[in-house]
């Protein structure tokens, strides 16, 4: 089975449309949240993504942004967009946020828990068992930036793999035994697409981060996702260059702050 894992879309059009033209063919669609706050296109990313995901978790921005939570933790910058992001959304896609489950959540058991997609949810075959998370599997706000942020999760998890987004940082940390390494994908490119690919060898643990659709921050402008192939038990980490000009034009004529605009091409 193949999975298509995206994160942290943020409501950025351009960045999602050229993701799922380079995705190819995929079985389900594992969301891992943030699909709005920051960028200029909330309800044109969500019309969009809703229908096609077999599953989601919320994300911190999504919880603002549909009234959930409260954005007084945020930076005043981030806090703009989400007030701009309320406003906006529809009422239909507001209720929809409001209603999706907190992570982490389990490919083989969601198929009863969550009713998004009728797609086949499970993960067929011998592969790894997985979760799915925004933050960490441990709390849904916590950043996994670090091993030192890694190594509880690693330690306490009960299945192999888990994808997390919220950092915007391609890549994750993986353990067996006394043996544990940080990934990041080696790229030979800087403005095509490109691709890394990950065997999970067996017995270990994974944190597996695809990656910003919309926002990333690991110093690539290029769009980010992940490919599991639970058969062929492989992560395959990609990025692909988007039409950044028009997703930069969407924010400053939304009037949200110039700063979102300028990060997306420095990817930071
Ligand atoms: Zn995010």
């Amino acid at each position: 089975m193949r999975a298509l894992v995206l994160s942290d879309i943020h409501g950025n059009l351009e960045a999602l449309e050229a993701v799922l033209a380079a995705a190819g063919v995929w079985d389900v669609l594992w969301n891992l949240g943030d699909m709005v706050g920051y960028g200029g296109s909330p309800n044109e990313v969500l019309d969009r993504i809703r229908p096609i995901s077999t599953l989601v978790v919320r994300g911190n921005h999504d919880r603002v942004c549909c009234g959930l939570s409260s954005a007084v933790n945020f930076n005043p910058t981030a806090r703009a967009a989400a007030t701009w992001t309320q406003n906006e959304l529809t009422r239909a896609n507001a209720e929809w946020l409001r209603e999706l489950p907190k992570g982490p959540i389990f490919p083989r058991r969601a198929a009863q828990d969550i009713e998004l997609a009728d797609s086949d949810t499970l993960v067929q075959g011998s592969g790894p068992h997985v979760s799915l998370a925004h933050g960490s599997p441990l709390d849904e706000d916590t950043y996994i930036l670090s091993m030192r942020d890694a190594w509880a999760p690693l330690q306490q998890m009960e299945h192999a793999v888990t994808f997390v987004g919220h950092t915007h940082v391609q890549g994750g940390f993986w353990q067996r035994d006394h043996d544990w390494h940080e990934v990041r994908p080696a790229y030979l490119t800087r403005n095509e697409p490109d691709a890394w690919r990950m065997d999970i060898v067996p017995g270990t643990r994974q944190i597996i981060n695809p990656g910003s659709v919309g926002q990333p921050r690991d110093s690539d402008w290029r769009a980010g996702f992940a490919i599991f192939d639970s058969d062929a038990s492989q992560v395959v980490f990609h990025r692909v260059p988007y039409d950044v000009t028009t997703a930069q034009g969407r924010i400053l004529m939304a009037g949200l702050p110039e700063r979102l605009a300028a990060r997306l091409r420095e990817g930071r």
